[in-house]
């Protein structure tokens, strides 16, 4: 990595809506997501609030996934 060309990494905190928090490296020290991999019904199989148009339904049947 070149000095100068890339912005500076830092420790950055990363809050997800569900309550998540994760660290990672980013030129911001904080973000906040809506969605995130343990919330996720793509990731957890589980259905949430981010569900609203039967979307993950549709997706789930296609590739016969159990909806809990
Ligand atoms: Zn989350």
């Amino acid at each position: 990595m070149k000095k100068g060309i890339h912005p500076e990494l830092k420790k950055a905190k990363i809050v997800c809506a569900c309550g998540a928090v994760y660290e990672t490296l980013s030129t911001k020290e904080y973000m906040t997501v809506e969605i995130c991999s343990k919330c996720h019904p793509f990731f957890t199989g589980q259905r949430k609030f981010v569900d609203t148009e039967g979307r993950v339904e549709r997706f789930a049947k296609k590739y016969n996934w159990e909806i809990k």
